[in-house]
């Protein structure tokens, strides 16, 4: 038998109602505040995400799903949403007239990772973006949607962390800074920290590996080196966050994995996830949309992890199974073929309906009606036929009445829809 590949998976009836409420309710709220839906490609150049992701970071190096197409491209399998969207923004001119945009997508990213539990090779992100708005509020946005989101889906436990990543004037002392304090620790760096501490020393702060996170007790704080206009960027942030009552930690080891990003970087941790502890993540990236050869444009977003959200939302699977409003249980084949008529029609004017197609005693019907939580059920037979009229049967008071078959897809509509 052919079993999915390692990494990937399935998302099966029971657990897809989940998905499909956390995507409801995610759409609903970033809709409200102006965000529009864009849907990328799945395939890019991997040019793309070379430039805007890095060489030098783990994506990159090691988890994008690459190959030569028949033509002889190299395309990749997205791994993040960030840098199609700005490339979707550049290339159809989503700037102009007026640079503002809010733009969201939902959809499965690829990263050829160590397979693990909140860890897959094909997972999903909602992933939200303001672009052309400079203004640290735009952020302080993003962490709200991500807090209020997660408050609507009764997620517990999670808590907001900021930094600031700085910009152009000041990063640079930081860094140095930093590679100073990393060339003394240098013999206690993993492999992948040794080789970037000199050209990405950023980087090493990200690092997952224990014994670089012991190593890097001492390390410098950005916080210390961020310039005035950082500085006040990163203030107002705090304060808007402050003003809505949004919990949050300043944390200045937090940096996002990505090079394109500047000044306010945030992630939302929960202790429900044991090791991998990020449910979403986000930042301003104000220098992406000019590399990328846009015009010189700031930017801000944010990306959930879905599989992750979807393990750690306080919801009730059970509660959220679709039950069919009414099962049409017919005896004998013109019962049956008059009750399939009801049961399309029915459905067609808005009704969940069911309806077994087999030849089944009456008893067993019900009880699938009653498996399945059919709210009512319509019974039909030979006997029904010859009187001109149908049973329906309330399963809760188990109340049954009597409904002529003149005019049946109204009447039984009406009754269920009051
Ligand atoms: P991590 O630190 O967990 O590796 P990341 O920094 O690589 O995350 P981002 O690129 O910021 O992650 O993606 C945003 C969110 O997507 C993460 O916070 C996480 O919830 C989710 N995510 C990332 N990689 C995976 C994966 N392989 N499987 C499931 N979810 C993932
Ligand atoms: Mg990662």
């Amino acid at each position: 038998m052919i079993q999915l590949i390692r990494g990937f998976k399935d998302i099966l009836p029971g657990e897809v109602e989940l998905w499909q409420k956390i995507e409801r309710e995610a759409r609903e709220l970033l809709e409200r505040f102006g965000f529009r839906e864009i849907r990328i490609p799945v395939l890019e150049k991997t040019e793309l995400f070379r430039r805007s992701i890095g060489e030098d970071t783990d994506i990159v190096e090691k988890e994008m799903y690459t190959f030569a197409d028949r033509g002889g491209e190299t395309v990749t399998m997205r791994p993040e949403a960030t840098a199609s969207i700005v490339r979707a923004y550049i290339q159809h001119k989503l700037y102009a007239p007026d640079p503002a945009r809010r733009l969201y997508m939902v959809g499965p990213m690829f990263r050829r990772e160590r397979p693990q539990k909140g860890r897959y090779r094909q997972f999903y992100q909602i992933d939200a973006e303001i672009l052309g708005v400079a203004s640290p509020l735009a952020d302080a946005e993003l962490v709200f949607l991500l807090t209020s989101l997660f408050r609507r889906l009764s997620v517990a436990d999670v808590e907001a962390h900021v930094n600031s990543l700085g910009c152009a004037a000041c990063r640079p002392s930081f860094r140095h800074a930093l590679q100073e304090m990393l060339a003394s620790v240098s013999d206690r760096l993993c492999e992948d920290c040794s080789r970037r501490r000199s050209r990405n020393p950023l980087r090493v702060l990200d690092c997952k590996v224990p014994e670089c996170r012991a190593a890097l007790a001492a390390a410098p704080s950005i916080l210390d080196h961020l310039c005035t206009d950082c500085r006040r960027d990163f203030d107002l942030l705090q304060n808007a966050l402050a003003a809505l009552g949004v919990p949050y930690v300043v944390d200045p080891r937090l940096v996002r994995g990505l090079d394109y990003y500047t000044r306010a970087t945030f992630e939302i941790q929960t202790g429900a996830l044991g090791a991998q502890s990020a449910v979403a993540g986000g930042g301003r990236y104000d220098r992406l949309i000019a590399e990328l050869g846009g015009p010189d444009l700031p930017a801000t977003g944010f990306a959930i992890g879905f599989d992750r959200l979807a393990e750690i939302a306080g919801l009730n699977p059970e509660e959220l199974r679709p039950q069919p409003d009414l099962f049409l249980a017919a005896l004998g084949a013109r019962a049956r073929q008059a009750a399939f008529a009801w049961y399309c029609r029915l459905g067609e004017r808005g009704i969940r309906v069911a309806m077994e197609f087999g030849e089944k005693s009456l008893k067993s019907q019900l009880k699938a009606a009653d498996r399945e939580g059919a709210a009512w059920v319509l019974m039909v037979g030979e006997e029904e036929l010859a009187r001109g009229t149908a049973s329906l049967r309330d399963m809760r008071s188990k109340r049954q009445r009597e409904v002529p078959l003149a005019g049946l897809v109204d009447r039984v509509a009406a009754m269920l829809t009051e």
